[in-house]
Parts: structure tokens; C-alpha cells; sequence
């Protein structure tokens, strides 16, 4: 901690981190050894993400402070990361099982996972069968996995579960890139743009400290459909069947801010719990990332630039 002066201050005002919060902000620091500017970057950014902005306010959990430094380390610190990975398979055989390793970037990594989830579902098997029955050519799947850009280079996305990646070229090559306009419908069924885009905002479950991915969620609307409320972004929530569930017993509702996405739980015994969208289409993970990025773009620029313009500046 004495590395991270920003994030200290806020532990002495706000006591939020634990010992297995700060567990994890060592582990996910580790990899930037003592690249003293990047932890300084990181410092700050992390302070920002733990310092709370309204009161009520859920604490990020283990898994959102992982997310978050990930998210923030290899999407915007370190974009070049993935074109040092060394792909590799490795098997080892032991007491009659074996174990087969592959080493390789995000983004085929997730298609992989979709490939055997759907392969899973489809054939009603199991993963590790699933694996197998596409090695070996006895299914085949076709899996869509929405990304999400930000800025003109379309090759480094985001992607719920994997964080910012960079698309190999093959990936890239089957990709198609398109403007979101979730449009509101008369339907009940929301349509797919305003799924992926609700998805994009929320990225999992939005009751306080779930995690689970939204694509394993479903749409909750947040004022029901039958009671006139809209098919839209602005009235659905991201929930997973069991906190849902929790909502529908009427143990807990909710309201959402829609310019901020904040989503504002009120429990059946008074109190009240604050949740913020963390996806990619967060306003404020946008907002964020706009800023970083520009303070980073403005520390890239070359010296002799800057010279120049120095020199501008001090002519008589
Ligand atoms: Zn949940």
C-alpha cells in the first residue's frame, strides 16, 4: 500500500478494503513490477473506482476490484499486451488422467468457451464432452458474440467475461462492426440491439455484488410490462433468475437513474443499497475511459512536439 498514496487515503477515510480485497489488488498489481509511472496510473484510477460517490453506496466486491484493475490494466495501460502472448499446448499425464493446457489470447479464448457452451447445450452433454465432440468433428457450432468498440480501432473490443481485447486477425476477418440504436418497441420481447446494449451497460446481474454474467441473466423490466411500462433501455435491468426472483416476491425493488445507469435497490426493511453499471456502455465507464485515454494519448506525444511548442509559446 505504500506504493498506492491515492488508494491509502481513501482506506483511511472509508475502511472498505479487507484483507482479501487487498489480496487481490496485490495479485492484480504484481504483473507491473516496479514500473513506478504505471502504478501511479493505477493508483489513481483505482482510488477514483473505490472513492464513494453517494451515500448507500454498494462496496465493490473481490471480484468487481479484479474486473476493474483488469479491465484497466490490460484495456487501457498496457493495450500491446496480447501481441507478446506465446500461444502454446501442453498435455501432462498423471495417475491415469491427463490435463491439456493451451495458452493463448482473450478474445479466442471466449470463442472457444462459447463454441463448447453451445456444443454443450445443444447436444445436452456435458463440457468436457462437448470439447470433445468438436475436436473430433462430431458436432459443429456457430456461435454470434457481441463486442463492443470504442473509438475507430474496431480490432480492440471489449468482451463481457474477457475485459478489453485484441482481435487476431482470423477473428477479425469474421467480424462486422455496427452503431447500436436500441430503439424502443411495442413488443414485449426486447429486441436484439436493445439486449446487447442493456448487456453492454449492466455486463452482469445488477443486484449488489452479483457477478453473474449477463448473458446468463435475463431482462427484467423494471416497471411491468403489463402495467404500461416501455420495452426500452431506460426500464430494463439486467437480473439473473434468482435475484429476479427476489424482486418478484416483492422482498426487494429497485429504481435506476437513467442518464448514470445507477440502479437503486430499497429492501422490504427500510435501508437501501446504490449498484453501478459497469459494462462498457456505462456512461460512466465511457466517460472515464475518454479521459484516461486522453491524458495518456497527451503523455505519448513526442518531446521534440512539445519542444516546439514551448518554443511557440515564448516567442517575443
Ligand atoms: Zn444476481
Amino acid at each position: 500500500m505504500q506504493e498506492l498514496p491515492l488508494t491509502t487515503a481513501v482506506q483511511t477515510e472509508h475502511w472498505i478494503l479487507d484483507l482479501p480485497r487487498l489480496h487481490v489488488i496485490d495479485a492484480e498489481l504484481a504483473p507491473l513490477g516496479d514500473d513506478a509511472e504505471s502504478i501511479q496510473l493505477v493508483d489513481a484510477a483505482l482510488a477514483d473506482f473505490l472513492t464513494p460517490k453517494e451515500p448507500a453506496q454498494h462496496v465493490p466486491t473481490e471480484s468487481e476490484i479484479r474486473r476493474f484493475l483488469r479491465d484497466y490494466i490490460d484495456g487501457i495501460l498496457t493495450p500491446d499486451i496480447e501481441k507478446e502472448i506465446e500461444r502454446s499446448v501442453s498435455i501432462s499425464y498423471s495417475k491415469g488422467q491427463a490435463t491439456i493446457t493451451l495458452k493463448t489470447d482473450k478474445a479466442t479464448a471466449s470463442a472457444i468457451s462459447r463454441h463448447i457452451d453451445k456444443a454443450a447445450r445443444k447436444k445436452n452433454i456435458t463440457k468436457p464432452e462437448a470439447l470433445e465432440a468438436l475436436i473430433f468433428n462430431r458436432t459443429q457450432t456457430k456461435v454470434v458474440i457481441n463486442t463492443y468498440a470504442s473509438g475507430d480501432d474496431a480490432s480492440r473490443v471489449y468482451i463481457p467475461s474477457a475485459g478489453w481485447c485484441v482481435l487476431t486477425e482470423q477473428l477479425n476477418s469474421y467480424s462486422m462492426t455496427r452503431e447500436l440504436c436500441p430503439q424502443e418497441t411495442s413488443s414485449y420481447v426486447p429486441t436484439e440491439q436493445i439486449r446487447t446494449w442493456v448487456h453492454g451497460r449492466d455486463a452482469t446481474c445488477r443486484w449488489p455484488g452479483c457477478s453473474m454474467p449477463a448473458r446468463y441473466c435475463q431482462l427484467d423490466h423494471r416497471v411491468e410490462y403489463a402495467d404500461g411500462g416501455p420495452t426500452g433501455v431506460d426500464n430494463l435491468v439486467t437480473l439473473c433468475q434468482h435475484h429476479h426472483n427476489v424482486k418478484t416476491d416483492g422482498r426487494a425493488q429497485y429504481i435506476m437513474d437513467p442518464i448514470t445507469g445507477d440502479v437503486v435497490w430499497l429492501f422490504s426493511d427500510g435501508t437501501f443499497e446504490i449498484d453501478r453499471a459497469q459494462g462498457p456502455l456505462a456512461p460512466r465507464t465511457v466517460n472515464w475511459k475518454q479521459t484516461w485515454q486522453q491524458y495518456l494519448d497527451m503523455r505519448k506525444r513526442p518531446r521534440s512536439n512539445t519542444r516546439a511548442l514551448h518554443k511557440e509559446a515564448i516567442k517575443p
